[in-house]
C-alpha cells in the first residue's frame, strides 16, 4: 500500500442523474511508473482522476495518493499530485509567468522556492514568458498547463489525454518531457483512448470500459495478447463453405468477404491466400490490419464472460 503512488479501492461515481460512471473500481499505481489509463471515451477515466484532483466527489470507496488519504488527508493529498486536465480552460489574462506565480501561491509555495522560469523554460515557453495566455497556440498552452501542474513539485503528475486533437510534432515533445520527468523520479499516470500513446509511453497499462477496470497489466504482457491481425478478403464468387484449415476466426462477412483473424505470430498472410487459392476461391482484393483496442477489448470481454 505505501508502495503505491495512487490507490484506489471500491471507487464508485454514479452522477446526479442515474449515469453510473465508476463501478467499484480497485486500481494501485507503483510508484515510479508511467502509468496508462487506457479506454474509450465515456469509459470512465476523467471521472477517477477528476475524483483525485478533488474536482469530483465520490460516491463511494476510498482513494490514496502518495500515503494520504483524500478524505482523512485533503491537503497532503492534494499536495502529493499535480493534474493537467482534459479540458484547457484558462483567465486569458494573465502572462504565463503570472499564471504559474500564481498558482504557486495557491498552493504555498515559498517565494524562494519557486522555479517559474525553470519550468518555463522546460515546457520550452521562457519565450512567451510575458505574452498574455489567449495568444498562445493550444499547443503552447497544453504546455503551460502541465508547468502549472507541476509548481508545487508533486510527486505524482496526471495527464488527463494530453494529446487528444495536439499535432504529432507536441505529442512527440510532450512524450519526451514525460519520460524526462520520469527519469527525474515522478510517478506519471496518463489517460488516453489512443493504444499507441499508452504503448509508447507506459510501463503499465489498465483499461477501463464502462467504469470498470477490465485489465491491468504490463504493456509487454497486455501487448502480447494484441498479437491478432486481421485479413479482409474479396471474392470473384460468392462464398460456398469455407475451406479447412483458416481456423475458427474466419468469418464470412457477406457472399463475397471474408474475415480471417490469426495471430502474426503464428501465420502469415501468405500462408492463408495460399489455401484459399488452393481451395478454388478466386481473390479479387486483400487488405489487413492490426488488431487495435477495441480488438483488445473483444478479446479481454470474450475472456471475462
Ligand atoms: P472518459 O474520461 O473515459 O471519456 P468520463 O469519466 O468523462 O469518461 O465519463 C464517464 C461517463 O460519465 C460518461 O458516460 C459520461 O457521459 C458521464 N459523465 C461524465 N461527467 C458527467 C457529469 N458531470 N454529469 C453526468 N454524467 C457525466
Ligand atoms: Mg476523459
Amino acid at each position: 500500500m505505501t508502495n503505491s503512488a495512487i490507490s484506489i479501492v471500491d471507487l464508485e461515481k454514479t452522477y446526479a442523474g442515474g449515469k453510473r460512471a465508476l463501478d467499484k473500481v480497485s486500481l494501485e499505481i507503483p510508484r515510479g511508473s508511467i502509468f496508462g489509463l487506457l479506454g474509450p471515451n465515456g469509459a470512465g477515466k476523467s471521472t477517477m482522476i477528476n475524483i483525485l484532483a478533488g474536482l469530483v466527489r465520490k460516491s463511494g470507496g476510498s482513494a490514496n495518493i502518495w500515503g494520504f488519504d483524500i478524505d482523512q488527508h485533503p491537503r497532503n493529498a492534494k499536495a502529493s499530485i499535480g493534474i493537467v486536465p482534459q479540458e484547457i480552460l484558462f483567465d486569458a489574462f494573465f502572462t504565463p509567468f503570472e499564471t504559474l506565480e500564481l498558482q504557486a501561491g495557491l498552493y504555498g509555495v515559498p517565494k524562494s522556492k519557486r522555479r517559474t522560469m525553470e519550468l518555463l523554460r522546460a515546457v520550452r515557453l521562457d519565450d512567451k514568458a510575458h505574452a498574455y495566455s489567449r495568444t498562445l497556440s493550444g499547443g503552447m498552452k497544453r504546455r503551460l498547463l502541465v508547468a502549472k501542474a507541476l509548481v508545487h513539485t508533486p510527486p505524482v503528475l496526471v495527464l488527463d489525454e494530453p494529446t487528444a486533437g495536439v499535432d504529432i510534432e507536441l505529442r512527440a515533445q510532450l512524450w519526451e518531457y514525460v519520460r524526462e520527468l520520469n527519469a527525474g523520479g515522478t510517478t506519471v499516470v496518463l489517460t488516453t483512448h489512443y493504444l499507441e500513446e499508452a504503448e509508447a509511453l507506459c510501463d503499465r497499462i489498465a483499461i477501463v470500459n464502462g467504469g470498470q477496470i477490465v485489465a491491468n497489466d504490463l504493456t509487454s504482457t497486455l501487448l502480447a495478447t494484441a498479437q491478432d491481425k486481421i485479413l479482409i478478403v474479396t471474392t470473384d464468387a460468392d462464398l460456398g463453405p469455407l475451406p479447412a484449415g483458416l481456423g475458427e476466426r474466419a468469418v464470412a462477412k457477406n457472399a463475397r468477404t471474408l474475415s480471417i483473424t490469426y495471430d502474426k505470430r503464428e501465420a502469415q498472410a501468405g500462408d492463408i491466400l495460399h489455401k484459399l487459392t488452393e481451395a478454388g476461391i478466386g481473390i479479387v482484393d486483400v487488405s489487413t490490419r492490426e488488431a487495435d483496442l477495441e480488438d483488445v477489448f473483444l478479446k479481454l470481454t470474450r475472456q471475462a464472460a
